[in-house]
């Protein structure tokens, strides 16, 4: 039994068999395959090695032009490994002997030759030691590249073991196979946790070797509340496992009950609770939660899901009239696109950046690329006509940025008049504040923009400068910063100043720790994912505004983050001690 300890991202308790998705440029897993499977695993094999030949001769007659003779042959070395009996036959024996993948044959036999390279006393050959790499990466390439697609071809409920999920990969998961998953990177608020979480998947991240521990088909255990993956349970683990899924299961059950209930606290203030989506499929589990509408409609996984083609402007309106209808009425607050960093590959983008987090990524991206967002902002005129739209700009860092987009929003508005096609003239148009300098400036935006929404994934990223998706410095990422706490506050006071509203649609809104501070820090409206709103919904119903507003003052004067959130776990669970029944093992 293998016990490993990562961060819980999406919450439930799943007992299962582990299906491993390998990662070009990462550690190879041992995944065994079926007997009768061997043959087609050769010949997977195979055919990688011949693409990766067909690759090396392109280049090399590339090379023999433009670097000349002698540069070229570094290729014919590769090509001659490549073709290398004593190098390769081993690998197919492995595979039909073993039963092992493809990928893991190959790592093990380029392994061996690194080693044995090393070994030799001249340096002509431990320099070979970066061929052999390049070798070996170059065949995986081929090989994982199509190996990606099994997670389509998922036909029987397993757990994924990844050492990473692109949030497109996750979105695409189908909920009734993929039970679970567990990897290696991530952090909370990375959109792949954060769809887990829409997708209503036990997912446990971070666990920085769950890849090298794991083996094909393995029993496992994923506790997705307290972010633990047990390999190889013991029996009696599982049976602590099963009688803890029969008790969470009830816990769930109760909760629907408060889900339709008013969110009120026991004085009598109302707290709207509207929900994230990514897509529009998501507003009936909203409605079925008693939702009041969709606060953050993530509009990038349009594209995100869509493989290489882009969504026209038809699949935008669709999209937006499809959640419209479905929301009969209620208010659909549709951010533009915030593709960049972790919600754009940056094997998508033509020139890869080095630092994607601080890059061309968000609202700075629609700003360079007109076509793209002048085509979302027609979509969503056209849709405004259809129900109540809101639109809503995203990374906001300075007045230039949000007049220039409002500016091109009124072109748009232009165009439209001029073909005589409908829309709403006063659509809403609000930002988020997810930036640092945003919410220094918000008494400025504040005049300018007819709403607000606290991103507090961001906010967070870049006021305490710790990258939401990494699992090294997943520990200094906190919503309980006091920094943090102060540009809330700011926020919420300009937004009653200049009386917009303002809600706070990061993932620290269906923090059940969290709640009573939001609401002592002036905050009533809240976004949150759709299955998180039954539990935030019985913190508000069991407190007092008053309460709440004395333990915000209280937390305001800490200067510490472990200090805040220590003070916020007690005054929660001392209150509200049913929200946490599945900590209670
Ligand atoms: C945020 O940053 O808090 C937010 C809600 O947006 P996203 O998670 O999509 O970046
Ligand atoms: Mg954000």
């Amino acid at each position: 039994m293998d016990v490993l300890k990562g961060i819980p991202v999406s919450p439930g308790v799943i007992i299962g068999r582990t299906f491993l998705v390998e990662e070009e440029g990462h550690r190879i897993a041992r995944r065994t395959i079926a007997p009768e499977a061997a043959d087609a695993e050769v010949s997977r094999l195979d055919e990688a090695l011949e693409a990766s030949a067909e690759e090396l001769r392109q280049q090399m007659d590339t090379a023999r032009e433009t670097l000349g003779r002698e540069t070229a042959e570094v290729f014919g070395f590769h090509l001659g490994m490549l073709s290398d009996p004593t190098l390769i036959e081993p690998i197919r024996q492995r595979i039909r002997e073993e039963h092992i993948s493809a990928e893991h044959a190959l790592t093990q036999a380029f392994n061996d030759l690194v080693t044995r390279f090393r070994a030799m006393t001249t340096d002509a050959f431990r320099t070979k030691v970066d061929d052999v790499w390049d070798m070996e990466h170059r065949v995986l390439r081929h090989l994982i590249g199509e190996h990606h697609s099994r997670l389509l071809e998922i036909t029987e409920p397993v757990i994924v073991i990844a050492r990473d999920m692109t949030p497109s990969q996750t979105a695409g998961l189908k909920n009734d196979k993929v039970q679970a998953f567990a990897t290696d990177a991530g952090g909370r608020t990375s959109h792949t946790s954060i769809f887990a979480r829409a997708l209503g998947i036990p997912a446990v991240v971070g666990l920085e070797n769950v890849t090298k521990h794991a083996s094909e088909g393995q029993a496992v255990i994923v506790d997705g509340d307290r972010g633990i993956v047990i390999l190889d349970p013991d029996p009696q683990t599982v049976a602590q496992y099963e009688q803890f899924r029969e008790r969470h299961e009830r816990f769930v059950q109760s909760l629907k009950k408060v889900a339709c209930l008013v969110a009120e606290t026991t004085d009598g203030t109302r707290i709207h609770l509207h929900g994230n989506i990514e897509f529009p499929h998501e507003v009936d589990g909203l409605l079925a939660n008693e939702g009041e509408g969709v606060g953050l409609y993530r509009t990038e996984f349009l594209y995100l899901t869509g493989g290489d083609v882009e969504p026209t402007e038809d699949d935008h309106y669709e999209a937006y009239c499809d959640a419209l209808r479905r929301l009969r009425g209620l208010p659909l607050t549709i951010r533009t696109l915030d593709l960049g960093a972790d919600k754009y590959t940056q094997a998508q983008a033509r020139e890869p950046e080095r630092n994607p987090f601080l890059g061309c990524r968000s609202i700075r991206y629609c700003l360079q690329h007109l076509p793209l967002f002048k085509q979302q902002l027609r979509a969503i005129l056209r849709a405004s006509i259809e129900g109540d739209v809101r639109i809503m700009f995203p990374l906001i860092c300075s007045t230039q940025e949000f007049r220039q987009a409002k500016m091109i929003l009124r072109d748009v508005m232009e165009d439209l008049e001029d073909e005589a096609i409908p829309f709403d003239r006063d659509v809403p148009v609000g930002m988020m504040v997810e930036t640092p300098s945003a919410a220094l400036m918000a008494n400025t935006f504040a005049q300018e923009a007819d709403f607000f929404s606290i991103g507090t994934n961001d906010l967070i990223q870049y006021t305490l400068v710790v990258d939401r998706t990494n699992e090294r410095v997943a520990n200094l990422y906190t919503g309980a910063h006091p920094a943090i706490l102060r540009l809330i506050r700011a926020t919420v006071k300009a937004g009653k100043r200049f009386d917009i509203p303002v809600s706070l649609c990061g993932e620290l809104a269906g923090e059940v720790d969290y709640t009573m501070l939001l609401i002592g820090l002036g905050l009533r409206n809240l976004s949150i994912t759709p299955a998180g709103i039954p539990r935030v919904k019985q913190v508000i119903r069991s407190v007092d505004v008053g309460v709440c507003e004395r333990l915000a003052r209280k937390v305001g004067s800490f200067d510490s983050s472990h200090q805040v959130l220590t003070h916020l776990r007690k005054a929660t669970r001392e209150l509200v001690p049913d929200v946490f029944e599945t900590d209670s093992r």
